[in-house]
């Protein structure tokens, strides 16, 4: 892997071997735009492009678009497709590097450094995508089998459809938000006392307010109604990904779930993280996901056995008094459906995923209790305490606790390809 002229943190997760886009507004301007994170730095792409020219950091043919790093959101730079964003990435790189092949363009043109280079604690982040429509999986199979457990003991811990299909619900796209946006606490239907007969349930602000780790998915190519996208196709619809916490009111979800899945419960916010991990910056991380012993159908087969990705996840829980605890640690890998077999089953029956839909995949727990990825989890139902640096204990969210996700990959020869934080603060009801 090649060296950046610029000073980076080993520790970074914004190597050279990343460069994640995002969108940013920087003291010299105010209008949304796109950049890309380098060590502690972020590059301005809008004034780079507007600099050196866009022809410079696009391929041939794409030169039409050059206004595409000046938009409000990555869907225009998403809209190219892959082989576009490959490029791109390679320029950047490129152009970062200790030996690049255009050293005056950037490297050694200081006066240019100082207006493209800004400290990231300079920069303004924003919701990367337009995002049209949220689905949420359920592919996380650890999660869904304690669950699972749970609510309905060992023995039918898993639904029958769950290794046949991704089985998943069609969530909210008005509720998602960036990275560092608070989180107000949702006021619910909520049965205090679920023995009592007749069900008598209470509106209230949620006493069971959880966290769920999870991997969000950009697309970046639509299909139309009407024509499914095959497993062999589906890499190509991908744009990148995000890390996303899917807030949870675990008392309000009890009462509405049944018949029709998740509501009031899901549907108040989800966060994810403002810097979107291109497909191809993950690529090399693919590894082997949760073997399913069921025999698939012939639209979820794959060829490769590698479909998921080997991403080191921690959760961590900041009180109001400031102590923070890392309250788990698992592993991206922990999931039985990868997204081509998402995409592939979300549009089986025609329905159109279009450029900027985002895909969760589920809750992502490891196979043992202190691996998992959510409260509800980790707390046992709310039976066991947490117990928190500083001599708290949890069980649920309490108002003014804040909780950060972070995940990155660690190739070969160190380098880190990283997604930043995931991180929101709960405000009382
Ligand atoms: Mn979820």
């Amino acid at each position: 892997m090649a060296r950046s002229w610029l000073d980076i943190d080993p520790s970074s997760d914004f190597s050279l071997a990343n460069i994640p886009f995002g969108i940013i507004d920087t003291p010299e301007d105010v209008t949304r735009h796109v950049g890309v994170a380098i060590g502690s730095y972020v590059l301005d792409l809008k004034e780079l492009a507007h600099r050196i020219g866009a022809n410079n950091l696009l391929p041939f043919g794409a030169h039409s678009t050059p206004g595409v790093f000046e938009t409000r959101t990555l869907n225009a730079f998403a809209k190219l497709g892959r082989s576009v964003h490959r490029h791109v990435r390679e320029r950047i790189q490129d152009l970062l590097s200790e030996n690049t092949s255009c050293p005056h363009l950037l490297r050694d043109n200081a006066e240019l450094r100082e207006k493209v280079l800004w400290p990231q604690h300079r920069v303004r982040m924003f919701l990367p995508m337009d995002i049209g429509d949220y689905t949420d999986f359920y592919a996380g199979y650890h999660h869904a089998y304690a669950v699972g457990v749970m609510f309905r003991g060992p023995a039918n811990a898993l639904q029958p459809n769950y290794t046949h299909l991704p089985v998943g619900y069609h969530g909210r796209a008005s509720s998602i938000v960036v990275s560092g946006t608070p989180v107000r606490r949702p006021v619910g239907q909520i049965l205090l006392d679920p023995k009592a007969e007749p069900k008598q349930p209470t509106v209230a602000p949620s006493r069971k307010l959880d966290i769920e780790l999870e991997l969000g998915c950009f697309i970046t190519k639509s299909n139309d109604l009407g024509h499914p996208v095959s497993i062999d196709e589906a890499e190509k619809h991908v744009f990148g990904y995000v890390l996303l916490n899917d807030w949870s009111a675990r008392d309000i979800q009890t009462w509405e779930y049944v018949p029709l899945g998740p509501f009031n419960g899901k549907n108040f916010t989800t966060t994810i993280s403002p810097w979107v991990v291109l497909a191809d910056a993950l690529e090399p991380f693919k590894t082997k996901g949760i073997e399913n012993p069921t025999p698939l159908q012939d639209y979820l087969k794959e060829k490769r056995e590698e479909t998921v990705f080997d991403i080191q996840l921690e959760v961590d829980l900041t009180t109001p008094d400031g102590n923070t605890t890392t309250i788990t640690k698992t592993n991206g890998k922990n999931l039985m459906w990868s997204f081509p077999q998402m995409i592939a089953h979300h549009t089986l029956g025609g329905c159109p995923l279009r450029k900027g839909d985002l895909l969760g995949s589920g809750t992502i727990s490891g196979p043992v209790p202190e691996e998992s990825g959510s409260l509800l989890e980790l707390s046992e139902g709310g039976k066991r305490v947490i117990q928190l640096n500083g001599g708290e204990g949890r069980t649920f969210l309490k108002d003014g606790d804040t909780v950060t996700f972070r995940g990155f990959c660690v190739g070969k020869e160190g380098e880190r390809v990283g997604f930043g934080e995931c991180t929101g603060r709960v405000e009382g009801a």
